[in-house]
């Protein structure tokens, strides 16, 4: 397909026609020129490719664990190879693009399509997106990095506008996308539907030219979440190249704008022809595969596998093959595997929890409730159970009623009833086992007492009643580690008083400060700290040696525990002293390592390029500012094993250079003008215990000079 020449053939009609799609998952082809329609469909998770309205026409499909429970794993090696297995999926129904990864943030716990996103810390969003671009980019088929940006709440999310500063938009929530498109470059984006300070994310000049474009040199397709287009001049205009779905209802006021010179031709030409570079790529990569669904289904698993987070355990998991267990609630029977809402997808296979722990033990049932439900005689059934097994598993977590997208969650509760019939069971049999089911943070305080282990199994895609059965029995040790904290309670949360803001507008007040990066900055007590989950095993720490210069360290762990484990490390870099406010520890390594019972071994870990740096108002990007920073490792944000103290040159204007407005303070705080407020000091003969000191130095300059 030769591009340029198809364009200059196209007539200005057939270009308008390629800006949209042509219907819900197709984009528009030019027959005459030998264009063919491509497909999009749904993600991210695996394929949804629906016919029509009718979600039991959904094509059949290998059902990952959703986005957060894939952070979990910490592993992007296993990520990616599960997004190979997506994109040979896609190749298979004649998919082009799947619309995913989300690389939405998580300022609130509540938010409805947490799920989805990876995690609240945004370079462990970044690289686990990378490697799932990759993985479905290796076969071929086109990524779409959604929603940019601005997006982490679902209440208004067709026109609540964002107010976020410029600091905790780049660091935080654009920082993610950043190092996706550096890594993994994805074929399409998709714009949001909300406004970010001000103008919609599909018609923001600012977003789509001067950031992705100019900033992130990104040179895919950008299209629009679905009907997020209102204006569509005033996206075309703004960088917006592709309307999503189709068919096109404002191509006439696009050619009248052209006609009319309010829009140039070269616009609508630089947004055909990434239509059509995107068409090219799909039909120059499109070919014949063979899928090994037994093959795909081993994957889930262990994905599922290395996603669960052991929260909690006196010593009562792993559970012994063939000890009797009783298993309550309706979970473990009809798995809840996946979230509401565009994600939501026909599984290729699925094994019950059920039906999988039966294999491995004598196994007593009662559902327990129904969804959030519970009867009394449920709960008399359930009862039973429990005063005749040693030891039960209880399966519990969030509806498809609490956790979806297009609305927010009420509370991070488990339904009451399941509260009440936990409470109930544990007052017959203290040897409780919860099962957590659920797509993002919960509170647990209420129910902790009642259990004697936690396993959050997330929502686990169809590989989950196999995991879990082999989690249970030890046949593999938990690895996974929390990608998001679970606080004491939701009012901790620093989004709290913001969240989902007003009805026009909600200001992201919290700044940075999300997640762990507020809980550490504060002290707070946390249920369980970002970055936590226990093993089976045990690891010792040591031999940390850092390369700031190559950005790298090493550092041995050791498998000091009776199983074969794997464990993951995580960085944290803490800034000693720095002109901005900033979070006591930020995510800015990790790597996971698999080691045998007392076997040793090194890790070597790359660092963020960006780990040393924050955003510059001065340099209008992100920056590093001179100084000494403590390199943290440890296997959670508040298990820090090993620590280093090092020193890290700054970009040379990362701040402004003091002026007459400023104080005789910043002016001996800068290394550039030390020295001559020092010079003026002396010559009004004052030093710190001068009585006007104080006062002198807290003047602008203007002042101290009158
Ligand atoms: C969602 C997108 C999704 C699209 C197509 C929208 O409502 O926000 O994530 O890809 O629908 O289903």
């Amino acid at each position: 397909m030769n591009v340029d020449k198809i364009l200059d053939q196209m007539t200005l009609e057939e270009k308008v026609k390629l800006l949209c799609g042509k219907s819900s998952w197709r984009l528009n082809g030019v027959e005459r020129l030998g264009v063919p329609e491509i497909l999009v469909t749904d993600g991210p998770h695996g394929l949804r490719l629906s016919e029509g309205l009718d979600p039991s026409k959904t094509k059949p499909a290998t059902a990952l664990p959703v986005e957060a429970a894939m952070a979990a794993t910490w592993n992007t090696q296993l990520v990616m190879q599960a997004a190979k297995m997506v994109g040979v999926e896609c190749q298979h129904y004649g998919v082009s693009v799947l619309l995913g990864p989300g690389l939405n943030g998580k300022r609130s716990p509540l938010g409805g399509r947490n799920f989805e996103y990876y995690s609240e810390d945004p370079y462990l969003s970044g690289k686990m997106a990378s490697a799932f671009i990759k993985g479905i980019q290796s076969e071929g088929v086109g990524a779409c990095l959604k929603h940019f940006a601005g997006n982490e709440q679902e209440t208004r999310r067709f026109m609540i506008n964002a107010v976020i500063d410029n600091r905790t938009f780049h660091e935080i929530y654009l920082a993610p996308f950043k190092l996706a498109i550096e890594e993994a470059n994805p074929w399409t984006m998709m714009g949001a539907y909300n406004r970010v300070n001000g103008p919609f994310a599909c018609e923001s000049e600012l977003l789509l030219e001067t950031i992705l474009r100019e900033g992130y040199g990104y040179e895919g397709l950008i299209m629009s979440d679905w009907t997020a287009v209102s204006n569509k001049v005033e996206t075309v205009k703004n960088g917006l190249d592709l309307e999503m779905p189709g068919p096109g209802r404002q191509d006439h006021e696009v050619i009248q704008a052209v006609e009319s010179g309010h829009l140039s031709e070269e616009v609508i030409n630089k947004h055909a022809k990434r239509v059509l570079n995107l068409i090219k790529k799909a039909v120059e990569n499109k070919k014949e595969v063979h899928v090994d669904w037994d093959k795909h289904h081993e994957t889930a698993v262990k994905l599922a596998e290395e996603s669960a987070v052991l929260l909690k355990n006196d010593g009562i998991l792993p559970l012994q093959k063939d000890e009797g267990i009783g298993v309550i609630g309706e979970f473990a029977q009809t798995p809840r595997f996946q979230g509401g809402g565009s994600s939501h997808m026909n599984p290729q296979r699925m094994e019950s929890p059920l039906d999988v722990l039966k294999i491995f033990s004598r196994v007593a049932f009662a559902q327990g409730y129904e969804r959030d439900h519970t009867s009394e005689k449920l709960t008399q059934q359930a009862l039973e159970v429990a005063r005749n097994s040693e030891k039960l598993v209880f399966f519990t977590g969030t509806t498809s009623k609490l956790e979806s997208e297009g609305f927010d969650r009420p509370n991070i509760k488990i339904p009451d009833d399941h509260q009440t019939l936990l409470s109930k069971l544990a007052e017959v049999n203290p040897n409780i086992v919860v099962v957590l089911n659920c797509g993002s943070a919960i509170e647990t305080r209420d129910f902790e007492d009642h259990t004697r282990a936690i396993l959050l199994a997330w929502l686990p895609g169809q590989g989950g009643g196999k995991a879990l059965g082999r989690l249970l029995f030890g046949y593999v040790s938990p690895s996974g580690k929390l990608s998001e904290t679970f606080p004491v309670r939701l009012e901790h949360n620093p989004s709290y008083c913001d969240f989902p803001g007003g009805k026009d507008q909600v200001v992201y007040s919290e700044g940075v400060f999300v997640g762990y990066r507020h809980y550490d900055t504060k002290k707070l007590p946390v249920q369980y700290p970002f970055g936590h989950g226990l093993s089976y095993s045990s690891f010792f720490y040591s031999n940390l040696e850092v390369d700031v210069e190559r950005l790298t360290l090493s550092v041995t762990v050791k498998n000091t525990g009776m199983l074969k484990a794997k464990e993951v490390v995580q960085v944290y870099v803490h800034d000693v002293a720095s002109s901005a406010v900033r979070p006591e520890n930020e995510l800015k390594g990790f790597g996971k390592i698999q080691l045998e019972s007392g076997e040793e071994g090194c890790l070597h870990i790359d660092l963020d390029k960006e780990a040393f740096s924050y955003y510059s108002e001065n340099l209008k990007s992100l920056a590093r500012e001179s100084g000494d920073f403590l390199i943290r490792v440890g296997a959670s944000s508040r298990d820090i094993r090993l620590e280093k103290r090092v020193h890290v040159e700054g970009n040379p204007d990362f701040s402004r250079m003091p002026h007459m407005n400023d104080t005789l303070n910043d002016w001996l705080d800068d290394d550039r003008t030390r020295g001559r407020a020092r010079d003026i000091l002396d010559i009004m003969e004052m030093d710190e215990y001068s009585t006007h000191y104080g006062i002198m130095v807290g003047m602008p300059m203007t002042k101290v000079l009158w």
